[in-house]
């Protein structure tokens, strides 16, 4: 990368990210080039974002289109992007009313707003919300709490309180931690920050029984898993539990900044009081986008392609694991996959890869994790593959 923007980041950025050597000028499909015109292959997706691949035509159309008739208005009045991407995400999905935010936090932060509201109506004031540990739910201060981290030594304490952290796939965590003031269950349906770890089998059948036999709410964080990433268009329908409430960020616009927070209409318990809003949130740019997105997804069966290349990808990457013995697990679902290695080479096999033309993400120093565009072809996971390989190579001489 050129020094020069490197000189730019340290003099006038908040120095709170640990960036790659990489300035990133554009994209295409599965593909993204640096400022030196070099090319990469794309499993990062701008943090599992474009799952239409970058630059798809479709998300540039909407938004050059809608940006020349009417770019914000309030939600004081009607608008019909807003009304359309609620109705195609109604329409599809288990749930009965949508709300649009901006971002994955701003969805959690609703959903967990919705569940107190919930507890104050229907169950005396129950408002303690149980979590995972090793989830993810945002950096607000609100879902940073809800988030399953010791948060002892945080320097933003106090944090809100009302969660309670259990381990993940653990029910009977979950029942010894549930109290009368206990009014929802927040989960992510494959956890995806904290390494792609995959739900066990029953568990979340049985969380949603122990939620109907408590009238808990259960919330489905898919702000990573929704619109296709795990082969389904939303993660809860590949372990067929539905949730009461889930929210989406990530995949929702294309690539376009967008949350929402979808509930069953039992709990929908807003009222129009200013309680609950957003300047921006549901604003017609964004919501068209977010609609030409979501009907590329429905009309072009994405999520089973994502579900074929997944496998495919899996496939590939478990044949790595018979001739690499470092590779300990090949884990996933749909196209959000983690390898886990028997010592820490993530941060090393990340800039290999990188230097040998292949974006991957380390969530942990034994881990990396791939969620590539889910529109990637099986000639684009091949080449990865052959890169991943030589990175493994090269890295395993340190
Ligand atoms: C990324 C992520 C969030 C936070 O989304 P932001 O848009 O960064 O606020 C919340 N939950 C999950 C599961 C995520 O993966």
């Amino acid at each position: 990368m050129k020094t020069y923007w490197k000189s730019l980041e340290q003099n006038f950025y908040m120095n709170c990210v640990k960036r790659q050597p990489i300035v990133i000028t554009r994209g295409e499909g599965t593909k993204v080039w640096d400022d030196n015109g070099k090319e990469y292959l794309d499993f990062t997706s701008g943090w599992a974002v474009n799952n239409i691949g970058h630059s798809n035509p479709v998300i540039a159309d909407a938004i050059s289109a809608q940006s020349r008739i009417l770019v914000q208005t309030s939600n004081q009045f009607y608008t019909i992007p807003q009304l359309q991407l609620a109705q195609i995400l109604v329409e599809n999905s288990c749930l009965d009313k949508a709300f649009f935010c901006n971002s994955g936090a701003e969805a959690n932060e609703g959903a967990i707003k919705l569940a107190r509201k919930y507890g104050n109506i229907h169950k005396n004031g129950a408002y303690q919300i149980i979590t995972a540990n090793n989830s993810f739910h945002g950096r607000t201060l609100t879902t940073w709490s809800a988030t399953g981290k010791p948060h002892d030594s945080d320097p933003f304490l106090p944090l809100p309180e009302g969660f309670v952290h259990v381990d993940y796939n653990n029910l009977q965590a979950i029942k010894d931690a549930t109290r009368t003031d206990t009014v929802a269950i927040m989960l992510e349906p494959v956890q995806g920050e904290g390494g792609v770890n995959l739900p066990s089998p029953g568990y979340l059948s049985a969380v949603r029984q122990w939620c109907d036999d408590n009238d808990l709410i259960l919330i489905f964080d898919e702000v990573q898993t929704g619109l296709g990433r795990l082969g389904k268009l939303f993660g809860y329908e590949v372990y067929q539990v539905e949730p009461d409430i889930i929210t989406l960020a990530k995949g929702l616009g294309g690539g376009i900044p967008i949350g929402a927070f979808l509930a069953k209409d039992h709990a929908a318990v807003f009222e129009p009081k200013s309680e609950h809003g957003s300047t921006f949130g549901g604003n017609v740019l964004t919501c068209a986008a977010a609609h030409a997105s979501t009907q590329f997804i429905i009309n072009n069966e994405i999520p089973a392609k994502a579900d074929d290349m997944g496998k495919y990808l899996i496939g590939k990457l478990l044949d790595l694991k018979e001739t690499h013995s470092l590779i300990t697990e090949v884990r996933g679902v749909g196209l959000l996959i983690a390898v886990e290695f028997n010592r820490e080479i993530s941060a090393n096999l990340l800039t290999y890869c990188n230097q040998l033309g292949l974006l991957l993400n380390a969530p942990k120093p034994t881990a990396i994790r791939l969620m590539p565009p889910l529109t990637i072809s099986k000639q684009e996971v091949d080449i990865g593959i052959q890169r991943l390989e030589s990175g493994i190579l090269k890295a395993q001489k340190e």
